[in-house]
């Protein structure tokens, strides 16, 4: 019996969040911003340094942004959130034609004057970490890196 080499194990890509599955899990963003939108009041505790009083985003982000935040602040990071770009915002995603996920208030984007669409990102290691640690996906490591960038790993 000749050897026959086994097949590399094909590593998964990690599979993103795109707007095709925000349409069928919140809707049209133009006519069911309601049901999914929420004006988040931050808890006193997180509002440190940039981290605003209150957030309109969707209420899925409740959740892994409390663990960013407290990420930020208890890794001592508060210093390099030098900007909140903003959440909501409904347009088409920079560079393409679907829709962003801005337009669901899954994504926020911060530090965008250092970290501009299609350029290097600037943004340290550790600070993408408190990120991606609570459930964040960063767009810093796409083909056009988008380092402000970051949106929910799941809806
Ligand atoms: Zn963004």
């Amino acid at each position: 019996m000749p050897f026959i080499e086994p097949l590399p194990i094909q590593k998964r890509e990690s599979v993103m969040v795109t707007s095709k599955d925000c349409l069928v899990k919140f809707g049209d963003p133009y006519t069911n911003e309601g049901k999914f939108m929420v004006l988040w009041d931050v808890p006193t505790s997180l509002e440190v340094g940039v981290i605003p009083k209150k957030i309109y985003c969707n209420r899925a982000m409740i959740e892994p942004l409390t663990k960013a935040f407290n990420n930020v602040i208890s890794r001592g990071l508060a210093g390099q959130l030098k900007t909140w770009d903003g959440c909501f915002n409904r347009r088409q995603k920079r560079g393409g034609t679907s829709m962003s996920l801005h337009s669901w208030g899954i994504a926020i984007d911060i530090n965008a004057a250092w970290n501009g669409f299609g350029k290097t990102p600037t943004m340290s290691p550790e600070l993408v970490k408190c990120f991606t640690d609570a459930g964040f996906d960063w767009g810093g490591t796409w083909k056009k890196p988008d380092g402000m960038h970051f949106q929910l790993t799941n809806i």
